[in-house]
């Protein structure tokens, strides 16, 4: 039955209010989650082909609640993109990332860690700020922090990104192309700015073996890579069997559950930092 207008005027309204008021909460969670120290990070390890060895990991952040849940990073960091809150969470991510990695490296790991990036945080001139005073307290910093940022978020303010990566590039920091391949993006980011990496999309990577768009756009990527001088890291290997055609095709890292799951620090170093002892 038909609904008047004023009805559905007013049910959007509601709505609308209704997701303000979510959109307010939330910031005032995440700024308490901060304050509080609720927030953790996880660590998923990336792979090398070719010494079948551990490269390093990917920092991710989970927000673990009083039941014993997560809020997925999915559901809060949008938020935290649009109220700027993104700016002081990516700080903490870094600055807690050089923490445990202090630790890691006095147990004997070489590797890098991989941090996700915002288009906020490539717009922002104090996070260049907040890596030069991190870099005078420890000039190796850039040897073991690579940068992952999204096509997307790249395209959002391309003179933004470009300025802000060549300052960090000339201090030694890597970039790694996340998702590539999923967003409205050009091949031409690949000629105009500092990449190191590009990350194949798991969406690519789950169908490859059944699709054979997918294993061509699989196939295409290592090769435009390779050529421009990238190495490429295939997330989401979840098979024996796609681990062992990547590797075929000299992707050189791999990511996914079929190697680990995010990990907490100290599984982590069970895992992967305790050998023989
Ligand atoms: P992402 O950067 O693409 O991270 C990879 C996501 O894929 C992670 O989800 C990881 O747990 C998941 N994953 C890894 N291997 C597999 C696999 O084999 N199969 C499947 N199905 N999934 C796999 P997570 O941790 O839930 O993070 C989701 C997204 O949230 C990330 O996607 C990233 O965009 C964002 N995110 C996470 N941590 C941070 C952070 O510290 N800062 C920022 N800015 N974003 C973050
Ligand atoms: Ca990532
Ligand atoms: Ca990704
Ligand atoms: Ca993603």
């Amino acid at each position: 039955e038909a609904k008047s207008t004023q009805q559905l005027f007013v049910n959007y309204f509601e709505g609308l209010s209704e997701r303000a008021d979510n959109f307010l909460d939330m910031t005032t969670k995440i700024k308490n989650a901060l304050i509080n120290h609720e927030f953790e990070l996880y660590f998923q390890p990336i792979f090398c082909t070719r010494f079948d060895e551990i490269h390093g990991a990917e920092v991710l952040i989970r927000w673990p609640q009083k039941d014993g849940s997560f809020i997925t990073p999915d559901q809060f960091i949008k938020v935290a993109e649009r109220t700027g809150m993104i700016l002081n969470i990516t700080q903490w991510v870094v600055i807690e990332t050089i923490k445990n990695l202090q630790r890691l490296k006095s147990l004997g790991f070489t590797g890098t860690m991989h941090v996700n990036l915002s288009t906020r945080d490539l717009e922002s001139e104090s996070f260049v700020e907040f890596i030069e005073e991190l870099l005078k307290e420890d000039p190796t910093l850039s040897n073991y922090i690579v940068f992952e940022i999204t096509e997307g978020a790249m395209m959002t303010d391309l003179e933004a990104a470009r300025a802000m990566m060549y300052k960090l590039n000339s201090r030694g920091f890597e970039f790694s192309v996340d998702d590539f391949g999923t967003g409205f993006s050009s091949l031409s980011l690949l000629r105009e700015l500092p990449i190191n990496q590009i990350k194949i999309d798991r969406s690519f990577i789950n169908n490859m073996l059944t699709k054979i768009a997918d294993y061509a756009i699989v196939e295409s990527t290592l090769f435009l890579a390779h050529r421009l001088n990238c190495n490429v890291v295939a997330e989401g290997i979840e098979t024996k069997e796609l681990q062992e055609i990547l590797k075929s095709m000299n992707c050189e890292f791999l990511q996914g559950y079929y190697f680990s799951k995010p990990l907490p620090l100290e599984r982590f170093i069970e895992k992967y930092l305790n050998k023989g002892s």
